[in-house]
């Protein structure tokens, strides 16, 4: 796929989102076959340690002992921070620039969102920002509602939204859809140690497990709760998005694709369920529009702006949200 052969007009992001286009005529996804297998057995090698963990920890608790509550602890936390360093940071930071934050802060994100396994902030957010570009039109990268009428091709298209793209997709073009992060020297400072983050994800809960627990088991269960299967789970927090918040909910907003709110995975999903809400208004620091809409990322910028660590948080008005206000039959 190249920008020159979509054809596609301009609009690119909508004036809602603060990514620009970038000022350069270049493809938007690289023509490179082993980086593009290289990026597919990533994704293998991180969702399937993530899943052989879960299998180990199963095998564990019903051959030698139950999941004490110090490894659900620390799996708690661990989901929390890693979750928090993809909602808060990877999302609606780096790509959505919902609001800002001070070098530290925004370091301290990304390398938490680097814990996840999901790729480097820069591979994440061009990945993030084409999906927003073309959402659930040609070139999307894992829209469920390209395959087709019929409930065989909406099966089909669901099952590729929600894993099936991880091994398809193409490359992203950083240099076209993530210009503004390749030019943050200490984004890309923590960018290019990826890899090192990933390690840290796995070795600090194993310390945790071992240091607390005062065994070799509970460092091991510590690095199977709070690395492996917290992997596991915010990978599929993830494709839930991509999937069931293209198919399944509400539709309160006008938007150019079909996202849906989910109330029933706003909790996993620390708030990014409410996904209508976020295609309605991309640059929306705070996805929760009704009062019992809840959105832990959007309360954990909120707390972080009345300590004055992060400030301009973008939050639509009511007139804005009216504007765009789907006209439902009830209303
Ligand atoms: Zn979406
Ligand atoms: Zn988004």
């Amino acid at each position: 796929m190249n920008g020159t052969e979509l054809n596609l007009p301009p609009l690119a992001y909508g004036p809602d989102t603060a990514v620009e286009p970038a000022p350069v005529k270049t493809g938007r996804t690289v023509r490179n076959a082993r980086l593009r297998t290289v990026q597919h057995i990533h994704t293998v090698v991180m969702s399937g340690a993530g899943f052989l963990g879960l299998i180990s920890a199963v095998l564990l608790a019903v051959l030698v002992q139950p999941v004490s509550g110090l490894a659900l602890a620390i799996f708690l936390v661990s989901f929390l921070l890693v979750g928090m360093g993809l909602t808060i940071g990877y999302h609606r930071l780096f790509t959505h620039r919902s609001y800002k934050a001070g070098t530290a802060l925004r370091m301290t994100l990304a390398a938490l969102g680097c814990m996840a396994g999901q790729g480097p902030v820069v591979f994440w957010v061009a990945l993030h920002r084409m999906h927003h570009e073309f959402s659930d039109r040609a070139g999307d990268p894992h829209s469920p509602n390209l395959n087709g009428q019929g409930r065989w091709a909406q099966l089909r298209g669901l099952f590729h939204a929600y894993i099936g793209w991880t091994v398809k997709h193409e490359v992203p073009n950083a240099n076209f859809y993530a210009r503004d992060l390749l030019t943050d020297a200490p984004l890309m400072w923590v960018n290019r140690r990826y890899y090192l983050w990933v390690a840290l994800g796995l070795l600090l809960p194993t310390a945790a497990g071992g240091l607390i627990g005062g065994s070799a088991y509970a460092a091991l269960e510590g690095l199977l709760w709070g690395g492996l299967i917290r992997m596991f789970a915010l990978h599929n927090v993830i494709w839930w998005i991509t999937s069931f918040a293209h198919v399944f909910g509400s539709r309160d907003f006008r938007s150019r694709d079909l996202s849906t709110n989910n109330f029933w995975l706003a909790i996993p999903t620390l708030g990014e369920s409410w996904h209508n809400n976020h295609h309605g208004f991309p640059r929306a620091a705070v996805l929760s529009f009704r009062w019992w809409q809840l959105d832990l990322s959007g309360l954990v910028i909120l707390s972080l702006e009345k300590l004055g660590l992060v400030w301009e948080v973008n939050r639509p008005t009511p007139a804005e949200q009216a504007a765009r206000r789907a006209i439902l039959p009830t209303e």
